[in-house]
């Protein structure tokens, strides 16, 4: 079981950080990028795996840094390919993160940035029982890692997705710090193109994620497409109302180019309607948006239900007549609870103490 530290973290050290550090203990430069080279390519597990540094330096990197503080404590997958795993942090609270396949090879990780979640969308299993804490940014990294770990060596993540447990934009210094090195050359070298940021809708930090130096994809979670039913299905819109957060994805393509997508999520009889469709239509019709349509993957909890095909084929095309960019995401995962949070919740959500 990994134990709570103080030390920093090997994997998240700056370059230049951990190159000073090696001259201060008398050491090459080049043995920097070696280091990396292992931690990020060749998916060394511990100091000891990175068994061409000499023995003396292995044990002072072991006892300068932490590698990985977090432990799988459990691994399931799916036919289609899926995986999932359910991670321990070093003071027992828990996470999960997925590796998704699919037929274009693309390797795609989907992350969580926040032991449970503030936000309370009516729906979502995430935030059932409150946000415990924000992730450190080497937890966000060490579950890309920790999945990139399962891949066959000739294979590399092409893809993250932020759309695990948590809200994004509520822990965004730990999440940029972490895409860093995602993005790095000298980390994972995935593009920042092929990163996606989901967020419930917070308009000041997705005006600061428009600042940043990467062109990340920013997704949206609308899922309503009037105030009034928002505020009951996603609850924080109550402070913040549609028109800002439109406003604030608005900015985020005028600063980097990127087309939005806008998430929404299809409980039944609930959100929707031809008239919800036509509804966000007139939303995003003088928008370059693409809308995400989620049938909705029902927890066994919550009083709500996935709309037939006929239903989401219906929403679906009342978009596409509108002349809405819109596609459908169908589940993947099937029987691995691959939705947010459910794994946690079954599996239970913290270390049960001896
Ligand atoms: N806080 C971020 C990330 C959340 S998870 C956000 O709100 O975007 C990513 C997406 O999955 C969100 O759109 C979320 O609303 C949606 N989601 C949550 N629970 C779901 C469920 N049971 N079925 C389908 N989508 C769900």
């Amino acid at each position: 079981m990994p134990h709570p530290t103080a030390k920093p973290s090997l994997l998240t050290l700056p370059a230049e950080q951990l190159r000073g550090w090696l001259a201060q203990h008398g050491q090459p430069g080049y043995r920097a990028a070696q280091i990396r080279r292992w931690l990020f390519e060749r998916r060394a597990a511990t100091v000891d795996d990175m068994t061409d540094l000499p023995k003396t330096l292995r044990a002072e990197l072991a006892e300068a840094f932490d590698l990985f503080t977090t432990e799988v404590v459990k691994h399931q997958q799916s036919d289609d390919g899926t995986e999932k795993l359910l991670l321990e942090l070093s003071d027992g609270q828990r996470t999960e993160c997925v590796l998704l396949r699919d037929d274009r090879h693309h390797r795609t990780v989907c992350v969580s940035t926040q032991v449970g979640c503030a936000m309370g969308c009516v729906f979502c299993a995430s935030g059932l029982d409150g946000l415990d804490r924000n992730l450190r940014d080497a937890e966000i990294l060490e579950q890309i890692l920790q999945l990139q770990h399962l891949l066959p060596a000739d294979e590399r993540l092409s893809h993250v997705v932020v759309m695990g447990m948590g809200e994004s934009l509520a822990n965004l210094d730990a999440l940029l710090s972490a895409l860093e090195i995602v993005t790095s050359d000298e980390g994972l070298g995935i593009g920042a193109r092929r990163i996606t940021i989901s967020t419930v809708g917070l308009p000041a930090g997705i005006r600061r994620l428009a600042r940043t130096d990467h062109p990340y994809h920013l997704a949206v979670s609308l899922h309503a497409p009037n105030d009034e039913l928002r505020n009951r299905l996603v609850p924080t819109n109550r402070g913040t109302g549609i028109d800002a957060i439109l406003a604030a994805a608005d900015d985020y393509f005028d600063h980097t180019g990127r087309r939005v997508t806008y998430e929404y999520v299809l409980l039944a009889d609930l959100n929707d309607h031809v008239e919800h469709a036509q509804q966000l239509a007139v939303l995003l019709k003088s928008r370059n948006a693409l809308v995400n349509v989620i049938p909705y993957n029902a927890v066994s909890e919550l009083p709500y239900h996935t709309p037939s095909p006929a239903v989401t084929e219906r929403f679906v095309e009342t978009l596409r007549h509108a002349g809405i960019n819109v596609q459908v995401r169908y589940r993947k995962g099937e029987g691995i609870d691959a939705a947010c949070g459910q794994l946690r919740r079954r599996a239970g959500a913290k270390r049960l103490e001896a």
